[in-house]
């Protein structure tokens, strides 16, 4: 196999048929949950989204849990329920998705973009130290891959200044970090429920936290800053309600809060298939002077959203670019995670320059992200392997 053609030079493809880097599983259970709610009296604002928040708050160890309409919506009311405004600024790391930045900049407020670490791609607690201001009212940690940021070490930064410690936690549902879960190591964190992420609704997010005020202000956000929903009201037999801040329509469905519940149902089952997967991939790579993956802190269970390896490029003829065509001819769905944020053209407008994120833009240069989801088999992880050795001899220098 490591000596045959490449597909992208005429050879046959290690697989016939494209492995996606990540897909949902959708069981007969979910459907039928689905069903329930559809042949039941609320389609929205009913017992379902009550349930999802339960269910969600013992998942994240938190007491309270607000369920919205993504995880987008879920950064939007975390910032705003913290109190950012025009004029702060928000810390975040330059590899992230670019939600995590632009919620911030929908509050009118700055995101100041953090260097990562060199080895796990998390925010650089020593980079945010050097970009505190007298503004700065948040520092966000992405739990990128699905490892939990180093939340401690950034509130010993924050030392006793007016600033949050907010998780993007979208990739690290079902993750620890020092025995405490995703939820309860920092003052909130906020999760997606999009079809690549740990529980498909469709679309979904929510914000946990351990602080009952907060979930109480992103409630009401969610609600068009309106005090009271409309099933509270009719439990009331009254019309009165107060529209008491400028909110938002982020509701969450009974339809996609029941097919939440559900797939929380699987997700710890799901997540040691995710790290059996991540066991093979890490053993076949573990002496490869090419391919290193991300590391992950021995006091850590990562839930491993996506499998990041890095190249060593020195050792290579060609670059990410053409590895990654390789692959995808090799019918292997890699993807790269992320673009530096700051990279994107509505960044650079703002007057972001490149260059000042040393780790993270020399990692966007060489990072893959291999498949990784629970329905994969060890043979499709093993072709995986087989389609990077392929490559790899064929491109070694
Ligand atoms: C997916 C994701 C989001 C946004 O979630 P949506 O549900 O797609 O809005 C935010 N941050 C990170 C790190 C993500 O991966």
């Amino acid at each position: 196999m490591t000596t045959s053609r490449l597909a992208i030079e005429g050879g046959t493809p290690v697989r016939k048929q494209l492995l996606p880097y990540g897909r949902q599983t959708i069981t007969e259970t979910d459907i039928q949950a689905v069903v329930e709610v559809l042949k039941s009296d609320f389609l929205t604002t009913g017992p379902a989204v009550n349930q999802f928040e339960d269910n969600l708050a013992t998942v994240t160890g938190t007491p309270q849990v607000a369920a919205v309409s993504s995880g987008t919506a879920a950064l939007h009311t975390m910032y705003a329920s913290c109190g950012i405004k025009s004029g702060d600024e928000v810390i975040v790391p330059a590899i992230t998705f670019a939600a995590t930045a632009n919620a911030v900049a929908y509050l009118g407020a700055k995101p100041i973009f953090a260097d990562v670490k060199p080895d796990t791609l998390l925010i650089d607690p020593k980079s945010v130290e050097n970009l505190i201001s007298a503004k700065t009212r948040a520092i966000v940690g992405v739990d990128f891959a699905g490892q939990i940021a180093d939340y401690p070490t950034l509130r010993d930064i924050a030392a006793d200044r007016p600033i949050h410690i907010l998780a993007d936690a979208a990739h690290s549902l079902g993750a620890t970090r020092d025995s405490e879960r995703v939820g309860q190591i920092s003052d909130a964190a906020i999760f997606s429920f999009h079809p690549v992420k740990h529980v498909a609704a469709g679309e979904g997010g929510a914000i946990a936290s351990t602080n009952p005020d907060l979930i109480e202000r992103c409630k009401t956000f969610r609600n068009h800053g309106i005090n009271a929903d409309h099933r509270t009201r009719a439990e009331k037999g009254t019309w009165f309600y107060e529209m008491r801040e400028l909110g938002f329509n982020y509701r969450l469905s009974d339809i996609h809060a029941a097919l939440g519940s559900s797939q929380l149902a699987t997700l710890d089952s799901n997540i040691r298939r995710r790290n059996e997967i991540a066991k093979i991939y890490d053993t076949a790579f573990a002496d490869s002077e090419v391919v290193t993956p991300l590391a992950t802190a021995p006091n850590s269970l990562n839930s491993y959203h996506i499998y990041v390896v890095q190249l060593e490029l020195d050792s290579l003829k060609v670059g990410r670019s053409e590895v990654f065509a390789a692959l995808r001819a090799e019918n292997i769905g890699v993807n790269v995670h992320y673009i530096p944020v700051p990279w994107h053209p509505y960044y650079q407008r703002q007057g972001f320059e490149p260059g000042n994120w040393p780790s993270a833009e020399n990692a966007y240069e060489r990072m893959i992200t291999l498949p990784i989801w629970p329905g994969m088999t060890d043979s499709d992880a093993n072709d995986v392997i087989a389609a990077i050795e392929k490559i790899v001899h064929a491109f070694r220098r």
